[in-house]
């Protein structure tokens, strides 16, 4: 439904940065009846980390990074050649700190607070990008089920405190043997031993890419307007705040301006006075074309030991996954590459065709210490924040979008957004 603001609240708004976030914010603010110009470095939507993640939306959050005993598996991984996580050389004082922040919000009460807020989150936001789904008949290489998989006995019990988590959360979830397993997903390799497997049925995947170009069209028809290969240098806050590309030779103004730039966005936070403790935790995936379908998953698989996911999108195969900071982001390390194409060997030999059209891609999740994103009035005149999605940001994208739409046209959002304000930052 289009909600048109009355002609005295419509706003002038401009938005900096076009991934997943980006995108569906400047579509809620349109579908509100707002005149929103979206500015963007790059040539096109979904460039930067919104190009070639996992694609799972997972309100389950199993996976979630700031958790107890996420410290401590990776000081036991530490000279693994295949880490989930590893540190790199050029870790500065920026990197030391937000280490530092992480590991109290992996602490086990902050940890559960935030994960009950994500699966909150996570499940509005499914609900919403389903609304759209149907309403816009998107399709973009969804598929329905998820499956954790689990190799050690020992991995199997670290992995009981979460599943209790998840019951007292009421989020579904089956408990199988390696048999049932393999009933789910037959391509399974035979020879790899599984010790359980978690099915969340509820769990999706799907190209979040396809989904923001698909969105930026229906943003278009909404009127909203698209400056392209326009990076913004300032923003000024203000009752009328104003932003300064590299063209302009004045500051254009607005009635707002929100920040949706990802992983970047502290080039622009930091002259405002803002300090943010966002990070770019650095990540991979490879994407290749089916060789045989029988041969690939049907939906998607995660491992729990190298915290990396295998999924069927489209007729392609796509594996993502790790962790590093410390690293140049130019910087594509064969060892992490090797890793993805190890654990796609483990679970799904020759599922995918490698001498061909193989997509290797490096991208920065915006994380925030605790996992959760950065959302609403920023504190400074005329500026809000829409980011630091972290690992789960096309999980969020659609619901954050909604939510922030409704806290800046002054309604009342169905989640209230709170917990992810800035004023968390403060306390
Ligand atoms: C390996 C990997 C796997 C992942 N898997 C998943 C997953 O399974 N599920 C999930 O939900 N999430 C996943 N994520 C995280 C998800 O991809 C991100 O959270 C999400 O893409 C962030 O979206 P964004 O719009 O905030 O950032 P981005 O997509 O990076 O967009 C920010 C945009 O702002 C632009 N910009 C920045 N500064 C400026 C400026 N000054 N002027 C103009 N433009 C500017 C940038 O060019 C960029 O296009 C994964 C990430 C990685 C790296």
């Amino acid at each position: 439904m289009i909600r048109r603001a009355p002609q005295a609240q419509r706003m002038n708004i401009a938005i900096i940065g076009a991934g997943i976030i980006g995108v569906t914010t400047a579509y809620e603010l349109a579908s509100d009846g707002h005149q929103v110009t979206v500015f963007e470095r790059h040539g096109a939507v979904a460039e930067e980390a919104s190009f070639a993640n996992a694609g799972l939306i997972s309100p389950a959050q199993l996976l979630l990074w700031a958790a107890p005993g996420m410290p401590r598996k990776w000081l036991r991984q530490w000279g693994d050649a295949h880490a989930a996580m590893r540190l790199g050389p050029r870790l500065g004082l920026s990197e030391l700190s937000w280490i530092g922040q992480w590991l109290r919000a992996s602490r086990a009460h902050r940890s559960t607070e935030c994960r009950l807020q994500l699966q909150q989150m996570i499940s509005y936001s499914l609900e919403r990008l389903d609304h759209l789904r149907q309403r816009h008949g998107f399709e973009f290489d969804a598929s329905t089920g998820h499956l954790l998989l689990v190799r050690t006995a020992q991995e199997h019990k670290h992995l009981q405190a979460r599943l209790s988590l998840l019951r007292e959360a009421g989020l579904g979830f089956r408990e199988l043997n390696a048999e049932q397993a393999r009933k789910l997903e037959p391509a399974l390799n035979p020879d790899s031993p599984i010790e359980a497997a978690i099915e969340l049925a509820q769990d999706e995947v799907g190209n979040c890419r396809q989904f923001a170009w698909m969105l930026k069209n229906e943003a278009l028809h909404l009127g909203v307007s698209f400056e392209f290969n326009t990076p913004v240098r300032q923003v000024s806050p203000g009752p009328r705040p104003t932003l300064s590309t590299h063209s302009d030779t004045t500051p254009r103004p607005f009635d707002a301006i929100v920040l949706c730039a990802g992983a970047s966005a502290q080039a622009l936070t930091k002259p405002l006075g803002l300090k943010i403790p966002l990070m770019g935790i650095q990540g991979y995936s490879v994407s290749a074309n089916m060789r045989e379908p029988l041969n690939a998953p049907r939906s998607v698989i995660s491992d729990e030991r190298y915290r990396i996911s295998i999924a069927r999108l489209g007729q392609r195969v796509r594996v993502a996954g790790g962790a590093e900071l410390g690293y140049r982001h130019d910087d594509k390390r064969s060892t992490a590459l090797r890793t993805l194409y190890k654990v796609l060997q483990d679970w799904f030999p020759g599922a995918a065709s490698m001498t061909s059209g193989v997509q290797e891609w490096k991208g920065s999740r915006p994380m925030m210490p605790d996992g959760l994103p950065l959302l609403g009035a920023s504190g400074i005149p005329g500026v809000w924040l829409n980011l630091g999605h972290g690992d789960n940001g096309w999980a969020l994208s659609c619901g954050s979008a909604r939510l922030l739409a409704d806290t800046l046209s002054g309604r009342s959002p169905e989640l209230n957004p709170e917990v992810c304000s800035i004023t968390r930052l403060h306390r």
